[in-house]
């Protein structure tokens, strides 16, 4: 490389590293929130797999940016979370926890003044915890009785509210503290005047740059209009809806919190690839360089990617080779490949798509048309996967991938020696709820299980609905102990939540049956799940709205 091409270099990299800079706040904002919610029980496990992952990463992406003390900060909590994860969580007492949140807290200090560019108040208010997992709700509602029972149904779902009935109480609060998510009643009969001015009027909650939603019952036009002026993402009607609320508040936090996009840089020349693979981190995403052009499908296979950019000419082997190779697998048929190179020859391009890629980018490149580029691709992969895998009413894994997920993870299982746990659901009487109410409000009893398993899982397990009313979730490296302890819970919260249709209101209660790999050593798959099938009879014959287990006699 010639002088000049460096020092063009050198000074993207630095905007990279300022760009990164701009995003940590709120990165460690998030940790901490995540690291206050722990509360020393076997609830803590989704919070301290979301902290081992976002550790895992800055100890990663800290060190390549120069932040030493921050890598070796990040990396020594990862370890402890990692500790705490191999153990049992209720040994995990209320000071080794307030020790973990002040390390977590003091991460921010290891960076000197140098390191941390302006304006990063937004960049922290930006931050978001992951869904359901202590996610912060103000509901400012005037209406005690309302606000409780809201409070207490948001709840069930593993959302942590604090309530306000007067609006002012809200507007002070948000000088100091932000929540994820802001829910406002529209009217305020102290106030005697439309909320959507007095929202207007309190400019720290304007200031707030989370999720709005608004609950009322002002149904007139002008009010709706003024809502979506203030950029409410929500405008819901009293009596309220709340499973349909529910359902917009995970949607909101799911859209959010979507997973790091990973992609594959395929490039002979080092410096373009290590450039390439800094602009994506930048950006946020997770972005791993293929070192051994023969070992492309060992990395497809261990990194995953959702994305591959390749460069076209390379000394061994060419782009179309190693996208021909990738073609060869059932598995990866359909894996986004898009080159990048420095050939503007429209024939050859065309020649070089015709073997297994989808899309050309041509260098040079701006670093933030490339992260557009990709970032667009792999949203567009992610929808169409959805569209193709998931359950259109629950956004839940249909049978048949819920089913190999299934039999890929008791496969995992036997070889790192870690069990897995199945869990088949069924809702009880359900038939009557669709006799008594009609389907439509069958339809949200089924949505509320599903956004209760969403919740309260975590990112690792794997959750389909299997039939009807029937549901199975796959736990990996989770002992059947722990298996019973999470379906108790959801058990219990399920029972818990209040449906209402025409000023009726109803319960519902679910059963669960569960197998473990650990007492079916020879098993597979499909042969657990039967077991988990035959656990959800035993629970049926047993009176329903209980978790049963199925061990071998
Ligand atoms: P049990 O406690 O034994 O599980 O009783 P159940 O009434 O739940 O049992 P069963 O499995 O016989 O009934 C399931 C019902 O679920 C039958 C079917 O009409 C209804 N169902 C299946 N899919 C849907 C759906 O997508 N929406 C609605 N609303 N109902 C559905
Ligand atoms: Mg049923
Ligand atoms: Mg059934």
């Amino acid at each position: 490389m010639d002088d000049k091409l460096k020092a063009a270099m050198a000074a993207q990299l630095a905007q990279l590293r300022n760009d990164y800079l701009a995003r940590l706040p709120a990165e460690l904002a998030t940790l901490q929130g995540l690291g206050a919610g722990l509360s020393g029980g076997d609830a803590d496990r989704a919070s301290l797999d979301e902290l081992h992952h976002r550790l895992h990463k800055l100890a990663g992406s800290g060190g390549t940016f120069g932040l030493a003390a921050l890598s070796a900060g990040a990396r020594t909590l990862e370890q402890r979370v990692n500790g705490w994860l191999a153990g049992s969580l209720d040994g995990q007492g209320a000071q080794a926890r307030e020790a973990f949140s002040a390390a977590l807290a003091a991460l921010g200090e290891t960076l000197t003044g140098a390191d941390v560019p302006p304006a990063s108040v937004a960049q922290a208010r930006g931050a978001v915890a992951a869904p359901g997992k202590s996610t912060r709700v103000w509901l400012v509602e005037d209406d005690v009785l309302l606000g409780e029972e809201l409070g207490r149904q948001l709840g069930s779902f593993n959302y942590v509210v604090r309530r306000f009935t007067r609006i002012g109480d809200a507007e002070h609060a948000a000088r100091t503290e932000r929540p994820d998510m802001l829910i406002m009643d529209v009217m305020f009969e102290q106030e005697g005047e439309n909320a959507t001015e007095v929202f207007a009027l309190h400019p720290n909650l304007r200031a707030l740059d989370c999720p709005l939603l608004f609950i009322t019952s002002m149904d007139d036009f002008q009010s709706r209009v003024r809502a979506a002026q203030l950029g409410a993402l929500g405008y819901f009607l009293k009596p309220l809806d709340v499973p349909r609320l529910v359902s917009r508040m995970t949607h909101i936090f799911e859209q959010q919190y979507a997973p790091a996009q990973r992609v594959l840089i395929v490039d002979d020349d080092s410096d373009l690839a290590e450039h390439y693979r800094l602009a994506l981190l930048a950006a946020g995403m997770e972005a791993d360089v293929l070192q051994e052009p023969v070992a492309i499908m060992e990395k497809i296979a261990a990194f995953r990617p959702e994305l591959v950019l390749m460069d076209m000419h390379m000394p061994t082997f060419s782009g179309p080779d190693l996208a021909g190779v990738i073609r060869q697998h059932d598995k990866w048929s359909s894996l986004p490949i898009v080159y990048l190179s420095a050939e503007t020859d429209l024939d050859r391009q065309m020649e070089a798509m015709d073997r297994g890629a989808d899309d050309f980018l041509t260098k040079p490149i701006s670093d933030a048309q490339l992260v557009a580029a990709v970032r667009i691709r792999i949203e567009r992969a992610r929808h169409l996967d959805e569209q193709i895998n998931r359950d259109s009413l629950t956004g839940l894994l249909k049978h048949a991938s819920v089913k190999e997920a299934a039999a890929i993870e008791v496969i995992r299982s036997r070889r790192n020696g870690k069990p897995v746990s199945l869990a088949m659901l069924d809702i009880d009487h359900f038939k009557s709820v669709n006799d008594t109410y009609g389907h439509a409000v069958g339809d949200v009893v089924i949505s509320s299980v599903a956004m209760l398993l969403r919740q309260r899982l975590r990112q690792s397990d794997i959750v389909g609905r299997y039939g009807g009313e029937e549901f199975v979730a796959v736990l990996p490296e989770c002992d059947a102990g722990h298996a019973r302890l999470l379906m108790e819970d959801i058990r219990q919260r399920f029972a818990s939540l209040r449906f209402s249709h025409e000023g009726k209101e109803f319960n519902c209660t679910l059963s669960v049956g569960l197998a473990c790999s650990a007492a079916y050593p020879d098993s597979d798959g499909a042969a657990l799940l039967v077991a988990a099938d035959e656990a959800l009879y035993v629970a049926k014959r047993g009176g329903r709205n209980q978790v049963r287990e199925r061990k071998p006699a």
